[in-house]
């Protein structure tokens, strides 16, 4: 293949914008918000899972507390009929009055228990509202730090989509001085090896860090101008320029 050497010297400022696109996206893909933004999301989801679950215990606790002091409610009601019926002096029979006296005092003990089963309940659905109210602010603590990772996320892309557009306009100016056959060798290069081409400099392939033989060197003195020569070893394009050591 032969190129004018002005030409395969574009390569080498080609080459050089390539690594640092190379190094932009790998710092896209690779910033420290992306793996932080994934955990917050994750515990958020988990924080919501939790609070859906608090919430159901604290919902099914309250209709348990309803249904517990209803209960309360019907036997209060019966004490109090039966106490009244006591206090007004109309059940005479001893045999009557005896076991009216015994209901009310085994309603009165069936009260009281009642009474203990809406406390219990009461204190298990206050710990279930506690344990809403500490995950709501906890989600909304993950909430506020996950927004903030994501503005980070945004302000970096950003910045980096910018610079990656400079330089890709950039890229475009240069690859207009690189003939097709040229440039298609490069890409194919830098598809294989990550860089496509290399300077030749003091005797060494800058892309691969190989001396070359005394051999290759005077094969590549000897080749035109115009000539372009790849590494034997890495088989990049080397690019002469006056520090080649030629
Ligand atoms: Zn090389």
């Amino acid at each position: 293949m032969k190129a004018a050497p002005e030409a395969q010297k574009r390569l080498l400022d080609l080459a050089e914008l390539d690594t640092s696109l190379d190094r932009l996206r790998h710092r896209r893909r690779t910033l420290p918000e992306l793996a932080e933004i994934d955990e917050l999301s994750k515990r958020l989801a988990q924080v919501s899972t939790q609070i859906i679950a608090a919430e159901t215990e604290a919902g099914d606790l309250a209709r348990d507390q309803a249904k517990a002091e209803s209960d309360v409610d019907a036997v209060r009601v019966r004490v109090d009929r039966d106490q009244k019926r006591l206090d007004s002096g109309q059940v005479s029979s001893p045999k009557d009055l005896a076991s009216l006296q015994s209901e009310i005092v085994s309603l009165r003990r069936r009260q009281s228990d009642l009474e203990e089963v809406v406390l219990e309940i009461m204190e298990r659905r206050e710990a279930a509202d506690a344990r809403v109210t500490t995950l709501k602010s906890e989600r909304e603590e993950v909430t506020g730090t996950l927004r903030a990772a994501e503005d980070r996320r945004d302000v970096a892309f950003a910045e980096i989509d910018k610079e990656t557009g400079e330089l890709t306009s950039g890229r475009s100016a240069i690859t207009a001085d690189v003939p097709a056959d040229l440039l298609g060798l490069y890409e194919k290069m830098r598809e294989q090896t990550g860089v496509g081409a290399a300077m030749l400099h003091g005797g060494r392939c800058l892309g691969c860090r190989t001396s070359l033989s005394i051999a290759d060197l005077n094969r590549i003195r000897a080749a035109a101008h115009d000539e372009v020569v790849r590494c034997e070893e890495c088989r990049r394009i080397l690019v002469r320029t006056a520090e080649s050591g030629l």
